[in-house]
């Protein structure tokens, strides 16, 4: 049998019906890759405990004893089997119920009980452990580890589970006995000592002890972490050597606008991060740059720089924002920052008037518009250029890959890219989202920023909150109060807004409101925000909207409604609308009383930190990379079957420097030495668009 052409259909305990649920499920064609579906876990068959030993809820153990004693508790349905289990020194109560009428317990016998403690009522017990008689115990059983295999329901509606895929992949153990063809280089499997590949992916499924199964595991995360990072760094390389618009001027635009309107000294972190950009707009290469900054950071006054550059050198720049708000807002902060100068601006959104639209058309083909601020709405429109020269995305988790890409097309020769983040990203995954741009951190706020206070509390005390929102009102302050919109229930959300909004105008007569919600029309959002910027309403309502990017310095209080609906880096971002002023900030989360562990957590990691990365790295932990913000839309390109981004940090960086260190000697892979990795490459399955050119 050649493992990675046989038809799964014909292997041992397959057939038909299950091979079709095997390719639907898991896109398993053959012995192989069933073999790629490498287990999640393993449980330690050959260790046995003591009932006092336990102490963990959800780990599986081992212990042999006997049962000393049961009987049923309740009738019909309700009814259910207890039974007491001893091992000599203490004694653990087991439960079923269900098939408690086809249970047959012997006792005083010797068990061997396998299973999972659970905590009831402050004591652990076993419900529906798995118990074999000690004389039918056989030597395999005890033996090593037992590997565990994710399943869906569908495979476990057909028989499918994990101890099936155990039986149909020990039918392979012979084959894989005879070995498969490395897929590393000799010398990278000796410098990183990594074990081989035949012994890797044999270990994996068929682990003698703990320590094998380690390097076994080892070995293949780091083969796939490498293949990425090859991949995304071959695509970086590739892009470098594309000619790139050279823009080696610092001019007149970029120096009068420093030295006369500037507002404030730019930070350290400010004055690095554009020295960079700088450095890759001149080089003659294209520039593909990913710019990290917490929010609040300043990176609006970043991109105009830039932007200045670009217009020195007699290039136009577009700057884009997720959300019309934003954009109205850039260019409200833009137009403001160079109102002295011969800079010129346009905006352009989805409520720009034809007639405006019509004019800006034709300034931007003359190259009278220096920036453009705009939504996507300037990918859609047939905006053309004179002199594209720089595009720089704000907020860039909002925008599809495929959305970028249309950037492109404006001009002969792409433009340089700048993607703004304010999501602050764990390292592990901006190396795998963005493995392919270079990366500018912005680690440093504009000084005299006092970090916002959070407090958390329950809707149970609003009494309070709306004092305190008062007391700041007085001061002079405004004051955010958001709830949540989630897209499945708009109606019942829009509802939750309006009467909270009602209550708000019941509690606060003498003060005036504004409201923003995603259904309303451009112009009345530009409206609300425009009352609330001026100072003429103090109290803002609204939901997410908001979250990204507004910018009003006076606001000195955040109330988030419901936060346990909103998860970190929402709530992150969400606070970040405020202590953008001198003044003391303040941002309320109120939760409902009860509440899960994981919400729980998430409102003190709020509570004890302001650090954007920090949050970033509690998210990954809780949620997992596939549910992080940032990654829904745009999509993890790779589906990792065995890495994990949230706990293999330390393994991907050195993965990614291994890959480096062969592409700087050979950044296309033309060496013949490396025609092994060029091979791996061409079947690495990339799930997202090409993003071969994007950015
Ligand atoms: P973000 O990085 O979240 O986009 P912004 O660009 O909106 O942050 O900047 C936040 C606030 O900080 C703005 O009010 C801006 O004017 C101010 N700011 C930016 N840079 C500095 C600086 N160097 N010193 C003081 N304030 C600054
Ligand atoms: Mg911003």
């Amino acid at each position: 049998m050649d493992i990675f052409t046989q038809d799964i259909t014909y292997c041992k305990g397959v057939g038909s019906r299950r091979a079709d649920i095997l390719r639907k499920e898991l896109g398993v064609n053959t012995p192989f890759d069933l073999l790629s579906h490498y287990p999640y876990k393993y449980i330690d068959r050959s260790r046995f405990i003591y009932i006092h030993e336990i102490n963990d809820e959800d780990t599986f153990v081992q212990i042999k004893g006997v049962i000393s004693e049961y009987h049923t508790v309740g009738v019909g349905k309700a009814q259910r089997m207890v039974a007491t289990f001893t091992d000599g020194h203490s004694s653990i109560e087991l439960v079923w119920f269900r098939g408690v009428q086809y249970l047959k317990l012997q006792l005083n016998t010797p068990y061997l009980l396998f299973g999972k403690p659970s905590a009831f009522n402050h004591q652990f017990n076993f419900v529906h452990p798995e118990l074999t008689l000690l004389s039918k115990v056989t030597p395999e059983l005890t033996q090593g580890l037992e590997p565990y295999y994710n399943t869906t329901e569908k495979m476990r509606n057909a028989g499918l589970n994990s101890k099936a895929l155990r039986t149909i992949i020990f039918g392979f153990k012979d084959e894989l006995k005879q070995g498969l063809p490395e897929t590393l280089d000799m010398d990278l499997i000796h410098q990183y000592q990594l074990m081989s590949r035949a012994q890797a992916i044999y270990s994996v499924h068929f682990p003698p002890d703990t320590p094998t199964m380690q390097r076994a595991r080892h070995r293949l995360k780091f083969e796939e972490l490498f293949y990425i990072q090859l991949h995304l760094l071959r695509q970086m390389k590739k892009r470098e050597q594309n000619p790139g618009y050279i823009m080696p001027i610092v001019g007149h635009f970029f120096h009068s606008f420093y030295r006369d309107s500037l507002p404030f000294e730019l930070t350290n972190a400010q004055k690095r991060v554009i020295k960079e950009i700088q450095a890759d707009l001149k080089s003659g290469k294209q520039m593909n740059r990913l710019l990290q900054g917490d929010v609040g950071s300043g990176k609006t006054l970043v991109a105009l720089l830039c932007a200045l550059l670009a217009a020195d050198n007699g290039y136009q720049t577009c700057i884009m924002a997720p959300t019309e708000i934003l954009a109205q807002q850039h260019m409200q902060t833009i137009s403001d920052l160079l109102k002295d100068t011969d800079v010129q601006v346009g905006l352009l959104t989805g409520s720009t008037t034809r007639k405006h639209r019509e004019s800006l058309h034709a300034a931007l083909r003359s190259g009278q518009v220096h920036i453009l601020i705009g939504t996507h709405a300037l990918l859609e429109d047939e905006v053309q250029f004179a002199n594209l020269g720089l595009c720089i995305i704000d907020e860039q988790h909002r925008f599809g890959v495929a959305q970028r890409s249309k950037l492109w097309y404006k001009n002969e020769r792409p433009p340089h890219i700048l993607v703004m983040t304010a999501t602050p990203i764990p390292r592990t995954l901006a190396m795998t989202l963005y493995g392919d741009l270079r990366v500018s951190v912005i680690d440093e706020l504009p000084p005299g920023r006092k970090p916002v206070q959070t407090l958390h509390y329950t809707l149970r005390r609003s009494q309070t909150i709306y004092q305190f929102m008062q007391q700041q009102i007085e001061k002079g302050h405004q004051v955010y109060v958001v709830y949540p919109l989630i897209k499945e229930n708009e109606k019942l959300d829009l509802q939750d807004l309006q009467n909270g909004f009602e209550e708000l105008c019941r509690q606060f007569p003498t003060y005036r409101l504004s409201m923003i919600h995603g259904q309303m029309k451009a112009a009345e959002k530009e409206e609300q925000m425009k009352r609330f910027q001026s100072g003429e309403t103090q109290i803002l309502v609204a939901t997410t909207v908001i979250e990204v990017g507004v910018n009003v310095p006076n606001a000195s209080v955040m109330v988030i409604m419901n936060a346990e609906r909103f998860g970190l880096s929402q709530l992150h971002q969400l606070r970040g609308r405020v202590g953008r002023g001198a003044e003391q900030s303040y941002c309320i989360l109120l939760t409902r009383v009860e509440l899960s562990a994981d919400t729980r957590q998430r409102m003190d990691i709020m509570v004890a930190t302001n650090d954007g990365f920090r949050i970033a790295e509690a998210d990954l932990q809780l949620r997992g990379p596939g549910d992080l913000e940032g990654t829904q839309q745009s999509g993890l390109p790779f589906d990792l079957k065995i890495a994990s981004l949230a706990t293999d940090g330390a393994l991907l960086e050195t993965a990614r420097k291994a890959a480096m260190d062969i592409l700087d000697s050979d950044p296309l892979l033309e060496n013949e030495n490396h025609r092994l990795y060029k091979q791996q490459l061409n079947l690495l399955r990339v799930t997202a668009v090409n993003w071969g050119d994007i950015s």
